[in-house]
């Protein structure tokens, strides 16, 4: 995996394939010179981004239309560009960029590695360490961090990482208080989806931070700790962190954090009748029995039964400048995320867009109002993206006329 070159293989006597020697040697040899295209290929795609983007930012008149004076055109047209780049090559915006932002940085602070990484000698996982670690070190240690890690290129990533993080921290001048601000300055909370309807809700804190939260749920936890109580410590401080924070599954400490959870049951669960598993603002899968268990008790949350749906007021003309509560709560369940292919965010946090917008008779309907991020919002308003409803769904055409279609309903 380290060594690229096909010089490393000693050719047998007989180049026969008769001989599983041979076959052997000819089996690794096609493995490396496709890692070889691989990497080279990779390599392109994010230049190929990042030129694109530039191209974007520069000419944003490709991009976008219907400005107002105080829209920044350059911005909006990388939103875009960034949008039907995501669309194209199946992947998400935020990659996109990351990928645009990995070749800008590789490219103009360590041109060694750039070069290698283009001739797919430079492991991708590698490069991306020395794209990240570089973003953080100042102007003048570029060039020998670039001499450096080019040098080390060979490097297993786990061993590539550890010699890169190594090598950085020596030729940062800064003192470690700044390094410590610095670093206190990404501080965040995310959350990651896991299997088995688990996730992880992660926090990158200070160390103080972390000390003292840690210690808190540990000694709550504890004090739970009492004859009787058949959860493990693990568990016990788990259950205390998810009430501390809110967490609405944790217990039935649910009541004033102002979050509205949609729980979706089939309906046959809900009698008993069957199993089906439901599902959490209509995305996360749920057992059974949970399903049950929180549309019968938890006040928070809003039930929507899967089947029969009917009765649901969709035609509301008469007072368009509201989107009443039935239609908000069967828009959530049908479009549970923004309408944007491949966006992720959850409808309670969009904005509801009118296709045909009301100023051009655009009725406030299941069939014109569909839920779209702030950015998708935007970059639909602002830029040369376009979006079609109809009875079968949903169809954007992108600035530079790919259409795809929206996601399916979730059922
Ligand atoms: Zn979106």
């Amino acid at each position: 995996m380290n060594t690229p070159s096909l010089a490393a293989a000693e050719p047998p006597l007989l180049l026969d394939e008769t001989f599983p020697e041979t076959r052997v040697l000819f089996g690794m040899a096609r493995a490396e010179v496709a890692q070889l295209s691989a990497t080279r290929a990779i390599a392109e795609q994010w230049a190929a981004i990042a030129d694109t983007l530039r191209e974007a930012s520069d000419f944003p008149d490709v991009f976008v239309e219907n400005l107002r004076p105080t829209d920044n055109a350059s911005e909006l047209a990388v939103r875009a560009a960034a949008a039907d780049l995501a669309v194209r090559l199946g992947m998400t915006e935020n990659a996109v960029r990351n990928h645009a932002h990995e070749a800008g940085l590789l490219r103009t602070r360590t041109p060694h590695v750039w070069a290698w990484f283009r001739e797919g000698e430079f492991a991708v996982p590698n490069a991306r360490t020395v794209a990240d670690l570089v973003a953080h070190l100042p102007e003048d240690a570029w060039d020998a961090f670039d001499t450096a890690m080019a040098e080390h290129r060979l490097l297993a990533p786990p061993r590539f990482r550890a010699r890169a993080r190594a090598v950085a921290s020596r030729l940062d001048q800064a003192t470690l208080t700044e390094r410590h601000q610095r670093a206190a300055k990404e501080r965040r909370v995310w959350m990651e989806p896991a299997v088995d309807g688990m996730a992880w809700l992660n926090l990158h804190l200070t160390i103080e931070q972390c000390r003292r939260a840690f210690a808190t749920i540990d000694r709550m936890a504890r004090n739970l700790q009492v004859p009787g109580e058949t959860r493990t410590l693990n568990q016990l401080r788990a259950d205390v962190a998810a009430d501390l924070l809110g967490g609405v599954l944790g217990s039935a400490n649910t009541r004033g954090t102002g979050v509205s959870i949609a729980v979706t049951v089939p309906v046959m669960t809900l009698l008993g009748l069957e199993d089906t598993p439901g599902t959490l603002d209509g995305l996360t899968p749920i057992d059974a029995d949970t399903a049950r268990r929180l549309a019968g008790h938890a006040p928070s949350f809003t039930r929507i039964l899967t089947h029969p749906i009917t009765g649901t007021v969709l035609d509301i003309d008469r007072n368009p400048e509201h989107i009443p509560a039935d239609l908000l709560r069967w828009q959530r369940f049908m479009h549970p995320i923004c309408d944007f292919p491949g966006c992720g965010r959850p409808a309670a946090e969009c904005d509801i867009d009118h296709t045909i917008a009301k100023a051009d008779n655009g009725t406030t309907t299941d069939a014109n109002v569909g839920p779209l991020c702030r950015n998708h919002h935007r970059v639909k308003h602002h830029t040369k993206w376009s979006l079609t409803r109809d009875a079968t769904g949903i169809t954007w055409t992108s600035p530079t006329g790919h259409t795809t279609r929206g996601d399916p309903p979730p059922f």
